[in-house]
Order: C-alpha cells, then sequence, then structure tokens
C-alpha cells in the first residue's frame, strides 16, 4: 500500500459564469458536466507522474469540448473571429509558458508548453506565437471546428448593444456586462511526487476588440504555480491583471499567517471592490484546495486517484 504525507489531486473550473444566479438551461447544463467530467476523467491517472502533464490533459479536453470557452468553444472578437490564450506554468521550477491571441490552433494549452518547453521565451502572441506553433507541431483548424452558433449569437447581441456603448466612448474595460459570458477553463494539481503545476486556457471575453488581452495568459495574474500552491482564475479579467491576482494570492499563502480559505476570500474581495468578479481554483502543496467565486456561478470539479469525479456549478 502507498502511504502519502499529502493528497494528489486534480482541480478543475470551466469558467464563473454570468453575474446571473438563475440556472443553466438543462442542455448547457448538461454539456458542462459531461464536458468537466471528461476532463477530471482524462487526467486523473496522470497524477502518478507528473502534474504538468494532469493540467494539460485535463485542460486539452476542456478545449475540446464546445461547452466552454477555450478551444473548440471560444468565444467571438467584435471583429468574428476566435482569439485565444493559454498559460502553463510548473511550480517547483516555475517554468512557464503561454500564448495570447492566437488563431486556428486546435489545442492552446499544447501551444503553450510548447513554449515552455522547447523555446526560451515565457509568452509569445499573435502571428508569432502562431508560426512558433506550426514549427513546434500543434495541431491546427478550420474556423468550422471552432464556431457554434450558440457563441455567435451571444456575439450579435453584445455587438449590437456595444454599438451604442462605443458611441458614448466606452472601451472595452468597462464595468460587467451581464451578457457577456465567461467561461474559461484551468486546472491545477499536485502529483504524487509533491510537484504542483496550473494551466489556464481561454477565448477571452465575447466582442472583444483591438487585440485585447485578459489575465489567462499573464503569469501571475490569471495563471500562477510555485512551490507552494497553484491558482488558475477566471473572471474579468482586467480586474485580476489590475491586483496581480494570482501572485498576490500565493504570497499572502507564503508570507502571510492566512489559511486557504482567508487567502481566497481576501484576494477576491480585493476584485469585488474594484467591481469584478470571478473566481479561481487553488491547490497547496498539502493538497488542499479551494474553488471559490463570487459570480452566480462556477463551472469546477476536483478528482483523487481512483476517486471518483465531484462536480459543481452552483452554490
Ligand atoms: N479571465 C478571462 C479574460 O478576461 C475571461 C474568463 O475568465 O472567462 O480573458
Amino acid at each position: 500500500m502507498t502511504f502519502f504525507s499529502f493528497q494528489p489531486r486534480l482541480v478543475i473550473h470551466g469558467g464563473a459564469g454570468t453575474l446571473f444566479k438563475g440556472r443553466l438551461n438543462p442542455e448547457r447544463e448538461a454539456l458542462a458536466r459531461e464536458g468537466l467530467t471528461t476532463a477530471l476523467q482524462s487526467a486523473v491517472k496522470a497524477l502518478s507522474t507528473s502534474a504538468l502533464d494532469a493540467v494539460e490533459l485535463a485542460v486539452k479536453a476542456l478545449e475540446d469540448s464546445p461547452a466552454f470557452n477555450a478551444g473548440r468553444g471560444a468565444v467571438y472578437t467584435h471583429e468574428g473571429e476566435q482569439h485565444m490564450d493559454a498559460a502553463i506554468m510548473v511550480g517547483s521550477s516555475r517554468e512557464a509558458g503561454a500564448i495570447a491571441g492566437v488563431q486556428g490552433i486546435k489545442n492552446p494549452i499544447r501551444a503553450a508548453r510548447k513554449v515552455l518547453e522547447a523555446s526560451s521565451h515565457v509568452l509569445l502572441i499573435g502571428r508569432g506565437a502562431e508560426n512558433f506553433a506550426q514549427l513546434q507541431g500543434c495541431e491546427f483548424a478550420s474556423p468550422d471546428y471552432f464556431h457554434s452558433d450558440y457563441r455567435w449569437q451571444q456575439l450579435l447581441t453584445l455587438r449590437d448593444s456595444h454599438q451604442t456603448a462605443l458611441d458614448h466612448g466606452i472601451g472595452v474595460s468597462e464595468a460587467p456586462d451581464k451578457k457577456q459570458h465567461l467561461g474559461t477553463v484551468g486546472a491545477v494539481a499536485l502529483d504524487i511526487h509533491g510537484e504542483l503545476a496550473v494551466a489556464t486556457s481561454t477565448g477571452g471575453m465575447t466582442n472583444k476588440r483591438y487585440g485585447r488581452v485578459g489575465d489567462s495568459p499573464l503569469i501571475g495574474c490569471g495563471t500562477y504555480a510555485d512551490a507552494h500552491c497553484a491558482i488558475s482564475a477566471t473572471g474579468h479579467g482586467e480586474f485580476f491583471m489590475r491586483t496581480a491576482f494570482a501572485a498576490n494570492l500565493a504570497a499572502r499563502l507564503r508570507y502571510g499567517q492566512y489559511t486557504l480559505e482567508a487567502a481566497c476570500d481576501e484576494a477576491l474581495q480585493e476584485i469585488e471592490d474594484l467591481g469584478g468578479g470571478g473566481g479561481l481554483v487553488i491547490i497547496n502543496a498539502r493538497g488542499e484546495y479551494a474553488m471559490p467565486f463570487n459570480t452566480g456561478r462556477m463551472y469546477r470539479g476536483t478528482i483523487v486517484p481512483n476517486g471518483a469525479p465531484e462536480i459543481k456549478i452552483y452554490e
């Protein structure tokens, strides 16, 4: 029998949802639950070898599902394109890789991992990142693969409403619009060797423009891991950037006398005080974890080796 001094675990999220407290329509809910379950099941075995593999596999599965705003289900920009961001990081070495504003890469998290492993950089953007991904053998897919009527409809609703807003000079980082869909995906893991890792992937925000990039691919904002904890956030990226969210949360745990819950509460309160919303998944080096959020719901789940997936959506 193997005795663990800590509990290896995988914790994932599929986005913090809208500010509405109402329930999803049953079809969307079933799709989300199925996507989360598949992600947990496809990645849990990797906890016996590598936390980095586990988070990449989980995020890949979520990117492959049309239910989430990442990879296949990415939301549309104002111009009707899908620009994706992703980041991945290892706790002990703090090696990191990220890409932003890329199109057509089937699994952006694969490209982020290639940046981590095969480049001397941390963040590549746009055409350069796409060229790099191609050279590294990442798979590309046509716009048809990424298209969904659901996302297109989201853009049409929001694009029209923002037309008026733009006429009044309101920028893209304005206060939360209830119609904006937040569905970034992320995973944090602690493997049997005690290694921590994190991965986050997103299409950003519906109707984004001017090459807007959110917090997800920015190390220390939406994605961060060190030897003590791994964090993947979701929500209104501008607020998570302005608070250097994940790095500050990790610093609370590292230098302060915080419990996991107290540190998360304080970090999320900071976002709320500035007018933002969202949530996160976090795991520490002992395998303690949390999945808090201040929005109406957050798709989330966790699994341990030989365990069953636990999925939650509402509070
Ligand atoms: N944080 C992401 C962004 O701002 C959006 C999300 O989490 O859904 O790009």
